[in-house]
């Protein structure tokens, strides 16, 4: 297999390993060896991955302080015929981290920007959780004040998808308890703690039992965490809004036995249910 070959003008937005160094993928590292110069969060860190794989190239910082000072500079590097590599602490760049400002600049600008893909622990974390991963919801940090973050997670009380969030473990206990009080003590939960480390761990249960856990565990309060709620159940029996839609403009047209049956048809929704609901709107 040929080592892959960076094009010129050309950004790569490179995701790096979340913990485990072995998650770095050959692209990644050949990416970071041959690009003109790497824009990174804080090159300090970087620098010690670029060691890590003994890759010796330039680095830049680019944080949320400087971004869009850089923009202008990093363009301007691009069309000069320059390859950059973006990178973050860890995980995939712009997935709360910086870079989306660097990125809507030089696409708005046509300039090449391609993705060198890897772990991001938002989707390592759903990928174990055993909730559903069919819809899901990334809802970055969560606020660490309890009030900002009641109305947070009340204003997603109603949400159906599995929701995903960033939040710092030595707050999880005030997180879960603001889980039971907003969403209730039964919805299911998991904690996705230092993925990819050595006290990796996943822990899944409803929101009043992780608490409980929580408690009698100081162990589980350090390193870093991923969040994952179950999103809300639904009602088998309810009927979807677009079919009440649809049976009230039937309804005006035809009699209600009819309209109910197409209405049933059109979404899928049970004709018994249906009638029923058109009964009581008389
Ligand atoms: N861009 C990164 C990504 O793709 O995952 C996320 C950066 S964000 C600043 C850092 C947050 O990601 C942490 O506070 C934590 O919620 C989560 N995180 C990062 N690494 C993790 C890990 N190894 N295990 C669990 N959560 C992690």
């Amino acid at each position: 297999m040929n080592q892959f070959t960076v094009n010129s003008g050309t950004l790569y937005v490179v995701s790096t390993p979340i913990g485990n160094l072995f998650d770095i993928t050959q692209r990644a590292i050949d990416v970071l060896s041959q690009v003109d110069v790497i824009a990174c969060e804080d090159t300090r860190h970087t620098n010690k991955l670029l060691t890590a794989f003994n890759i010796k190239n330039k680095t830049m910082s680019l944080h949320d302080h400087n971004e869009r000072q850089r923009q202008e500079q990093i363009a301007n590097m691009l069309q000069q015929g320059q390859s950059i590599a973006l990178v973050s602490d860890a995980g995939t760049p712009l997935i709360s981290d910086p870079g989306f400002h660097i990125v809507r600049h030089l696409r708005r600008e046509n300039l090449a920007v391609v993705p060198v893909p890897g772990a991001c622990a938002a989707i390592a974390a759903l990928s174990v959780s055993g909730l559903a991963t069919d819809r899901f919801s990334f809802e970055g940090f969560l606020p660490s004040k309890s009030t900002a973050r009641q109305s947070v997670l009340a204003k997603l009380a109603e949400e159906s998808r599995t929701m995903v969030f960033y939040d710092a473990p030595r707050r999880a206990i005030d997180t879960v308890a603001d889980i039971v009080s907003q969403l209730g003590g039964a919805r299911q939960i998991v904690i996705a703690r230092e993925l990819t480390k050595t006290f990796e761990t996943v822990h899944a249960d409803s929101a009043e039992n992780v608490l409980a856990w929580l408690q009698q565990d100081a162990n589980q309060l350090k390193g870093e965490m991923v969040l994952i709620i179950e999103g809300k159940p639904r009602d088998p029996d309810a009927i979807p809004p677009e079919a009440i839609a649809t049976l009230k403009l039937l309804v005006a047209e035809m009699k209600p036995k009819k309209a109910c049956a197409i209405a049933a048809e059109i979404h899928g929704v049970k004709k018994n249910a249906l009638y029923q609901f058109a009964l009581d709107m008389k």
